[in-house]
């Protein structure tokens, strides 16, 4: 990060009304270990940290208000913050709003939402798991649906991602599960595709990130083998967040 990109970084947390940066301790994981990263993080960027140590979920709803911090507020309807529990100790990262959850104002409630649930649910309860999709939290990327569905741009999720990043460091779940390439790649700072990144472990700063496949890939009739390998990823997961 240059020092252009700093007095940016440090303007944008101004407007948030973010007075004080700190600097986070890092926290040895508590049993039952974390998952071993099974791939190392790129050069880390040297920044800043991100979040006031007293931040909450209501704060930040606060801090975005009529948000037009980036040109996804020009075809929104509702800003798409989050939903579940707030202390949950997993959390989905989707990459943006579809239509359905920008009319509703709530993630992952269309078609693709739907197969989520299920996939949670279902999962939860083979697995003898008593886990509903209350239980978890989740969130996007950017929060306002990008124009025709499209990938949002990376100043964009720069951008909105700084909220993402509050809200991870409020909740501080013990894992994340990325959905799709576009949030791993936002999580995990890696370029490769999804398909090299589902069912390995990450870091996002210090808590362990599960990638795999987004709902909307898996919802295309042919897709049989990564629905298969999408199970297994979140087998994986529930058991290492829930055993
Ligand atoms: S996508 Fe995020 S940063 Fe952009 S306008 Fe919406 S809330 Fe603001």
């Amino acid at each position: 990060m240059d020092a252009e990109q700093l007095r940016q970084y440090l303007e944008f947390y101004q407007d948030l009304g973010v007075k004080s940066l700190y600097r986070r301790t890092v926290v040895a994981p508590a049993a039952p270990a974390a998952p071993a990263v099974e791939v190392a993080p790129p050069a880390p960027m040297e920044l800043p940290p991100l979040a006031p140590s007293d931040d909450t979920l209501l704060k930040i709803i606060q801090d975005i208000g009529d948000c037009r911090r980036c040109k996804l507020h020009e075809g929104r309807n509702k800003i798409v913050f989050g939903v579940g529990n707030e202390q949950a100790p997993l959390v989905f990262v989707g990459e943006g709003p579809g239509a359905d959850e920008d009319a509703q104002g709530i993630p992952f409630v269309g078609r693709a939402g739907q197969l989520l649930t299920q996939m949670i649910e279902g999962t939860a309860r083979k697995e003898g798991m008593n886990l509903l999709r209350n239980d978890i939290y989740i969130a996007n990327v950017v929060k306002c649906r990008p124009p025709e569905n499209r990938t949002p741009e990376p100043e964009e999720m720069e951008i909105c991602g700084q909220f993402l990043h509050r809200q991870l460091m409020a909740i501080r779940p013990k894992a994340i599960c990325a959905l799709g390439g576009t949030a791993a790649r936002a999580l995990t700072g890696h370029k490769e595709g999804v398909t090299k990144m589902r069912g390995k472990w990450f870091k996002w700063q210090d808590i362990p990130v599960m990638v795999t496949y987004h709902p909307s890939y898996l919802l295309r009739a042919y897709n049989v083998e990564p629905k298969r390998e999408a199970w297994e990823d979140l087998k994986k997961l529930l058991h290492y967040v829930y055993d």
